[in-house]
């Protein structure tokens, strides 16, 4: 519990409070005050689910110029909850995408967004890549695209402080609290969590890779797949270069990528790949996969030699896909007053303006962002799904 004072009646309840549903909670909060209560099964900040860890990547490169608009009001609602929180949670390193020739990715899709936007960036050779960025090493036909602005968000930073502020604002937080039904009455909803009853006018599906248990109580499914991922921290014996102001994040642009973080919050840098591997949410191990860490181990030793050492530690963590990567950020079919969003694995850096929007469908009734690629009705969630999943 983390509220001083929890009412049996609100205008707005938020269903699980990660990365998506804190930040939504506190766009609703400076808007409306204690008219709000967000529900967590958990405890807040535990590590079952997407949203926890020193880091997340947040950058402007993106494959459209409308992920890139919504990128670009991500940085602001950043800003803006940063300046009210008093806190830093994004830090500009640059951000390095690296392209191999074998890559099934469109690098011009993202040449051609940045270009569309406006967004500086610089298109290097191996050559260029070398002499300004010289840790990394690879072959000559690998290529980059660099752009000053990318980083890092500070995750478990940036989720305390949406919290932070939506208590300050009058929220009511409840946590170790499990929705276990939703029922539609006449002016609203009836949420059974944790023994008690409560009631709200409008909700907001939070719940990342319990997404679809939640819907079922609105009788909607969506296709979305839960795979269990990892990260791995690495020490070495030449941290000062491997610092946010001389080492940027960076990505190997492959559909299962590599990426990586400059040293923050814990004495290595963070590298990960992707796994793609299947699991249920609620059964699930904390064990590392030893060859996912191999895998990522052989990657410093050819491209980025000088950051080898001791493995630190692997962090496991759930990912929620959706069929065509791209979120869920729209009211549920049948329920205008009920609204649903799901990360689809790239969302921690958009936490910011996706609570915004939230609060902007919720209250006002209208979202300032294009979110029309994030629809319940969209083929990419209706037709039948074909999993891109490169490791089964
Ligand atoms: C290893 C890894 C690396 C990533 N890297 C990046 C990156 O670099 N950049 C980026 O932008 N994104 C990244 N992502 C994706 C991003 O972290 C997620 O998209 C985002 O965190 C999803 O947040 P969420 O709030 O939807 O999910 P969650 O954080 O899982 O929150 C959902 C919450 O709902 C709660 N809940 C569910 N059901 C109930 C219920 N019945 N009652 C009450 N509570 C309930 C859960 O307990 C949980 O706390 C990464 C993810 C992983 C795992």
């Amino acid at each position: 519990m983390r509220s001083k004072t929890i009412k049996d009646s609100y205008r707005y309840a938020v269903l699980g409070l990660g990365g998506l549903g804190s930040a939504a909670c506190y766009w609703l909060s400076r808007t409306t005050g204690e008219d709000v209560l967000g529900i967590e099964q958990f405890e807040l900040g535990h590590v079952r689910g997407e949203s926890q860890d020193h880091s997340r990547i947040i950058r402007l490169t993106y494959h459209t110029p409308s992920y890139i608009r919504f990128a670009q009001q991500a940085y602001q609602a950043w800003a803006e909850t940063e300046s009210e929180g008093g806190e830093q949670v994004v830090l500009k390193t640059g951000e390095l995408n690296f392209w191999p020739p074998n890559t099934t990715l469109d690098e011009t899709a993202y040449l051609e967004s940045l270009t569309a936007c406006d967004v500086p960036f610089d298109a290097l050779d191996a050559d260029e890549i070398h002499r300004r960025f010289p840790e990394f090493r690879f072959d000559d036909n690998v290529r980059a695209i660099y752009q000053p602005d990318g980083g890092l968000v500070a995750a478990n930073e940036a989720n305390r402080m949406h919290q932070r502020l939506a208590l300050e604002y009058g929220a009511a937080l409840i946590d170790n609290m499990p929705v276990d039904r939703i029922d539609q009455i006449n002016d609203g909803y009836m949420i059974s969590a944790g023994g008690m009853i409560f009631h709200a006018e409008k909700l907001v599906i939070a719940g990342g890779p319990w997404t679809n248990k939640l819907l079922s109580h609105f009788d909607v499914e969506i296709p979305l797949l839960v795979t269990h991922e990892q990260v791995t921290y690495v020490a070495n014996e030449n941290l000062s270069d491997f610092m946010p102001d001389r080492f940027p994040v960076w990505i190997w642009m492959i559909r299962d990528n590599f990426y990586g973080f400059p040293v923050y919050g814990a004495p290595g840098t963070k590298i990960a790949k992707d796994r793609f591997h299947p699991i249920d949410p609620d059964h699930r191990s904390f064990k590392a996969d030893a060859e996912n860490e191999a895998q990522v181990m052989k990657f410093l030793r050819d491209h980025i030699p000088r950051a080898v050492g001791r493995k630190l530690y692997s962090k496991t963590c759930l990912l929620t896909h959706t069929p065509d990567d791209d979120f869920v950020l729209d009211r549920i079919p049948g329920h205008p007053n009920c609204v649903c969003i799901v990360g689809a694995a790239h969302a921690f850096k958009f936490a910011s303006v996706i609570g915004k929007t939230v609060g902007e469908l919720l209250v006002g009734g209208t979202a300032s962002a294009d979110i029309s690629a994030f629809r319940f009705d969209r083929p990419g969630l209706k037709d039948p799904v074909t999993w891109q999943l490169p490791n089964g």
